[in-house]
């Protein structure tokens, strides 16, 4: 979906979760502050929300909080907008020439509904057919969270993870399914507990139907340990 200058409802775009973009919107100075000088501006401005909201910062209780979480979205829930935090990209060569599908489902995504900065919370199942590298399981993982841990919107990061995966196995056969729960839909606005979203991106060799089947069925099989 393409956002022009003539679009005014900015609060239902968000209120109804459409992203802009497959890129995280970074503007170009985004990293022109250190991470300690966002978390003493942040830490200033959390303070500035619950003193306006009323509450007496004096409190023990209160007192850490707006050094808590400026340090919590700069270092971990919004840590994967740092570049420098991006897991790196080492493959290695297919020795025992196995070329089907890998599949690494139920990964957990923990990320945050940049509309409302509220948890989205769900599972993961990522897929690859090799062409002659394959990366570490626990890599997978790594780009997961990376990618969660930042404002997110689901459709983006399952967009990112699939280019980022594409990227460092150079091939387009790879594919990413997530359920997620919003916090933003479960607890507030139509609180709904139920209900999940599901979004998929298939590339390459998962767009034809017999191998998304098959990827697709892998995510329904029930692992008991
Ligand atoms: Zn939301």
């Amino acid at each position: 979906m393409k956002i022009d200058g003539d679009f005014n409802n900015i609060d239902a775009l968000g209120d109804d979760h459409i992203g802009s973009s497959s890129e995280t919107p970074l503007r170009a100075d985004a990293f022109e502050l250190s991470n300690k000088e966002k978390i003493d501006s942040i830490k200033e401005d959390v303070k500035h929300i619950l003193e306006t909201l009323g509450l007496d910062l004096k409190d023990d209780s209160l007192k850490g909080t707006p050094n808590r979480v400026a340090k919590m979205f700069v270092n971990e829930i919004f840590g994967g907008l740092d570049p420098n935090k991006k897991p790196d990209a080492s493959t290695f060569e297919n020795k025992y020439r196995y070329e089907e599908m890998l599949v690494e489902k139920n990964i957990t995504v923990y990320s945050t509904c940049e509309h409302h900065l509220l948890p989205i919370v769900g599972r993961a199942h990522v897929a690859y057919i090799s062409n002659g590298n394959v990366v570490g399981l626990s890599k997978i993982n790594r780009i997961v969270d990376y990618f969660a841990k930042r404002p997110q919107v689901q459709e983006r990061l399952t967009i990112q993870i699939v280019k980022e995966l594409q990227n460092v196995l150079d091939t387009d056969d790879v594919a990413c399914v997530i359920d997620a729960k919003h916090l933003c839909v479960n607890s507030r606005g139509i609180r709904d507990i139920e209900s999940s979203t599901v979004t998929s991106e298939f590339g390459g060799k998962f767009k034809e139907k017999e191998t998304r089947k098959e990827f697709l069925d892998y995510i329904q099989l029930d692992t008991q340990f």
